[in-house]
């Protein structure tokens, strides 16, 4: 320690919780820092998960070449692994030695619980008590205490009463156990039951597994580690490492690009067959790009899971009530195991389905179930709980941990996690979490995740002193955007779906919410470096006499939005704006057919009308509902600047809104600039819009039952069209739906200075698409600016949707804002987290869905007004 550094009014620089992987590397880190040090630890040895789950069968489901430390590489060198999944004993002895090897030991409290921790604001320091009684400061405090360390209390009545032996599979007995020749209850068929299961029906005379929830399980084909996997770390050791930090689950691993929807059954069954082969956690998973999205894709795999489960037990009843099908396929924790769908074909084995027959009460004896309107007893010697975990967040509000003004950290925390990051949570200065809930955590290899929180937790805290700074909190601001951000990718995804732990939904009364950040180890790492290259974003950084704070939101497009962001920066794509209009039609057209199609419809029908020049023959395209006819009729505009566009790049979106607005659409191909310059896209729209009034019958719709739409230009035209119908004699117009519309020439807003750059639709390209279609003098027209127009009075309903980084945003919350001022009825929304093309991305983008179906309520609405006038 620099004694120079050395905080004068302190106990400790540092406190931290737990003895585990994440608390013996924090004790390393944390000295190599020059920073005072001491771990507390409940148990009276190092090792966490692995000194207390010292249950039969238990190993670690990660491979152990992966499930490691890397930041000391001679390790690598100087411990080699037995097997591919190595045992609790052999993980253990691998911490012992690191503890040993780094002296580790002497800056840990054993035995020794920690209790309490009160922010002292006036002193800006913590102070810990502990269940000796002792009191000790310390600047900054770390929960290392371990995601599935807190075990969930035992909710099943009379457990108490039995008079045999209990066991705990995470607080297993140091000497062991053995069950010969008893009759054994196992409750639970979670990882540790999977594990354990066989090996106690290997002792055991009788076991009888109680089963709420079946759980899908994959051969692990534990052995020797595999020679690919050494001779790959082997070669260059830090590459692989790399690689692992970079990686969607902290283990280098191929990432499908196709869903499985997209292949034919014989090429899914293959790839299934594989990962099954493979005999890892995440290769089922990761076979499909959609697996974890769409539940027609999840289906696939579970089935082929459930194939192979009846493909084992032989007794069909014990292999369908083995079978699980209440939750997709991966939104549980998986487990892996060796032989454990095969212990069910001894005859000393038995499954006894709590879904039918539920457990009624512990006795002295056994376990009572309800069993139609009796109950069914069972004896046993002895009953394992295999019952889980208060996951994620039992251990950390277990502490009585009172914040700035006395907050208390389990109240904050009623409703489910407030944190920035995972890391930290706002009211709590310079408390740290190491794998905390909203952050990848278990979604992963701990040994990656934990690494990366700890080498962030000791830079943050060598940044402040380096600065003459000493406390750091998460602002309320970036606090809240992350909880969003995080809620918001689990809304992506199936997880929501499980009764599981992720969800805090295995602990009665635990708030309903996905606990682990679902976005993956890399994009976090990515986003946890960004907020540190962005001056510490979203956090205040505090010293005796100055404050500094870069409040911000870190993440605030739609998670999948984002994933396309990212997608489209990695492919390098060129924008339009840098192409010739003629090439930017061929790329537009190239990107579209690479889109998924949209839904089925009733009918598409390709069709010519007069454009307004009385020469030119336009093309469009007419979706007619699947139910019965007549319907009413939508003329869309498709969007692209007025330059770019057709009726195939806008299909999906015509489809979709023909099914949910249950009408006609007609997509309108109206002339291109700069081929046809201003105002023949507005003259093509208003004419097409007449002809389509005109022959509405003869399309399939009802006379009088008509509205215009438009998406960004296009929805430009249909502004303009509902103008003109209003000033022009018609034809009349139910409604008009403008998704992101153009509506007014002036670049000088908020939203172009904040989104022009960096969310597809970009200044330079708006700028293009102005330049081909209008020239300055005229730009000011309504029929181009229908904002400017003398009047607003009098036009057809309004829905307009705007996106919140689209820089047309700001022009399209002003259109609405006239025409409500105008008095016209406007349904205005603002989509949050939505970029200029994300909506219309029919089948490629979820968060886009709910926009859509408003703009089709919308129309519905228009027209059934209609009806009632
Ligand atoms: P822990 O190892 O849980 O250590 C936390 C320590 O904090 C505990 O020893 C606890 O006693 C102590 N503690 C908690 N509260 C207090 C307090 N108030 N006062 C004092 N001490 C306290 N992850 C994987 O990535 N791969 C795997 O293969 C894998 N297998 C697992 C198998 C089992 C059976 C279990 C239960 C989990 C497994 N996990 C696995 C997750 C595993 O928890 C992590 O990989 C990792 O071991 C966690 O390390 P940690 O130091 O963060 O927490
Ligand atoms: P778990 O997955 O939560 O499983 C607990 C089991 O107990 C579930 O089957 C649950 O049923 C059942 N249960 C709980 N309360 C019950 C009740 N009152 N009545 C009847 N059944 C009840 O816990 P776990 O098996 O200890 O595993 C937790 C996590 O630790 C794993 O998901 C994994 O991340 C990690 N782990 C890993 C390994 C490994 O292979 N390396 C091994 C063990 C643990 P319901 O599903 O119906 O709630």
């Amino acid at each position: 320690m620099n004694e120079q550094n050395r905080t004068p009014d302190v106990d400790l620089d540092v406190i931290v919780v737990g003895a585990g992987f994440a608390g013996l590397y924090l004790v390393h880190s944390c000295r190599q820092a020059g920073l005072s040090v001491r771990a507390f630890e409940t148990g009276d040895g190092v090792g966490g998960t692995w000194y207390w789950n010292r249950y039969p069968g238990a190993r670690c489901d990660v491979q152990s070449i992966d499930y490691q430390y890397s930041w000391d590489p001679e390790l690598e060198h100087e411990w080699e692994w037995s097997e591919r999944y190595a045992t609790q004993p052999e993980i253990l002895r691998y911490l012992n030695f690191v503890a040993d090897k780094h002296d580790l030991r002497r800056d840990v409290q054993f035995s020794t619980r920690v209790e309490g921790a009160v922010w002292d604001d006036a002193e800006r320091l913590w102070r810990i008590t502990t269940d000796d009684g002792v009191e000790t400061t310390c600047r900054y405090y770390v929960m290392a205490s371990g995601c599935l360390s807190s075990m969930k209390d035992l909710d099943i009545a009379g457990a108490e009463r039995f008079d045999g032996e209990t066991y705990y599979t995470g607080r297993w007995p140091h000497e062991g156990v053995d069950f010969t020749g008893k009759r054994v209850a196992v409750i639970g068929t979670g990882s540790s039951a999977i594990q354990s299961i066989p090996i106690i029906a290997s002792q055991a005379s009788e076991l009888t597994v109680f089963q709420r929830t079946p759980n899908f399980s994959l051969p692990a084909r534990n052995g020797p580690v595999d020679d690919a996997k050494r001779s790959a770390v082997e070669s260059d050791r830090d590459a692989y490492r790399h690689s692992a930090r970079w990686s969607s689950v902290g283990v280098p691993l191929e990432q499908a690009t196709d869903s499985a929807l997209a292949v034919s059954d014989e090429a899914r069954l293959a790839r299934y067959e594989q990962a099954w082969q493979d005999g890892t956690i995440f290769s089922l998973t990761s076979a499909y790009n959609d697996l974890l999205l769409n539940p027609a894709s999840n289906e696939t795999a579970a089935e082929f899971v459930r194939s192979k489960i009846r493909s084992i037990v032989q007794d069909p009843a014990t292999a369908e009530a083995l079978c699980p099908t209440s939750y997709p396929i991966g939104t549980k924790r998986l487990c892996l195991d060796t032989n454990y769908y095969e212990t069910f074909n001894e005859a000393h084995v038995r499954l006894v389905d709590l879904r039918s027959t539920p457990i009624s009460e512990i006795t002295e004896s056994g376990i009572d179930v309800v069993d139609g309107d009796g109950a069914t007893s069972y004896e046993f010697d002895a009953i394992v709980f295999a019952t889980g975990f208060d996951a994620m967040t039992g251990a950390i509000v277990a502490v009585d941990i009172a914040g700035r003004d006395g907050a208390q950290l389990r109240d904050v925390w009623a409703d489910g996690p407030q944190t920035y990051l995972g890391l930290m949570s706002h009211g709590f200065p310079n408390l740290f979490m190491v794998t905390g809930p909203q952050s990848p955590s278990v979604m992963s290899n701990m040994a990656v995740s934990i690494e990366q929180h700890v080498d962030w937790i000791t830079a943050a805290i060598e940044h402040l002193r380096a600065n003459g700074l000493d406390t750091i909190e998460p602002t309320q601001l970036a606090q809240d955007g992350w909880v969003t951000h995080t809620n918001d990718f689990a809304d992506i995804t199936l997880f929501p779906q499980a009764n599981s732990w992720y969800m805090g939904a295995n602990v009665p009364g635990k708030p309903r919410v996905v606990l682990p950040y679902l976005g993956g180890v890399d994009r976090y790492r990515g986003i946890c470096d960004q907020v540190v290259e962005r001056d510490h974003l979203g956090f205040e950084l505090r010293g005796a006499d100055r404050s500094v704070v870069n409040d911000g939101v870190v993440c605030r497009v739609q998670p999948d939005v984002m994933i396309l962001l990212e997608m489209m920066a990695e492919m390098g794509l060129p924008s339009f704006d840098t192409m010739s209009p003629v090439e930017a039609r061929a790329f537009s057209e190239a990107m579209s057919a690479a889109n998924p199609p949209g839904p089925e419809v009733g009918d598409v029908v390709d069709g010519t009308l007069p454009a307004a020049d009385g020469v030119t023959e336009l093309a469009y395209r007419l979706y007619r509902p699947a139910t019965p006819g007549p319907h009413p009729v939508t003329v869309y505009f498709h969007g692209g600047g007025w330059v770019i566009g057709n009726a195939t790049s806008d299909d999906a979106l015509c489809r979709d809104l023909c099914n949910q607005s249950d009408s006609v659409i007609v997509s309108v191909d109206y002339r291109h600039a700069p081929e046809a310059r201003f105002p023949a896209a507005a003259d093509d729209g208003f004419a097409a819009t007449r002809w389509v009034a005109e022959h509405a019958e003869a399309l399939g719709g009802r006379p009088g039952e008509l509205a215009v739409a438009g998406w960004s230009a296009g929805a430009n035209v249909a502004a303009v069209v509902a103008q003109r119908a209003r000033d022009e004699g018609g034809p009349s117009l139910c409604g008009q739906v403008l998704l992101s519309p153009v509506t007014d020439c002036d670049f000088d807003r908020e939203s172009y200075r904040e989104n022009g750059d960096g969310y597809i639709l970009t200044k330079a390209l708006m700028t293009w698409f102005w330049d081909h279609y209008v020239d300055v003098e005229d730009r000011s027209d309504p029929r181009v600016s229908p904002l400017r127009a003398e009047s607003l009075v009098g036009l057809p309903p309004a829905m307009i949707v705007t996106c919140e980084f689209d820089p047309l945003r700001d022009e399209g919350n002003a259109y609405a804002e006239a025409l409500a001022d105008a008095g016209v009825s406007v349904r205005h929304v603002v989509a949050r987290g939505q970029i200029h093309t994300s909506i219309v991305a029919v089948g490629a983008l979820l968060t886009g869905a709910p926009y859509r179906a408003e703009m089709a309520e919308a129309l519905r609405g228009f027209f059934a007004a209609t009806v009632t006038a």
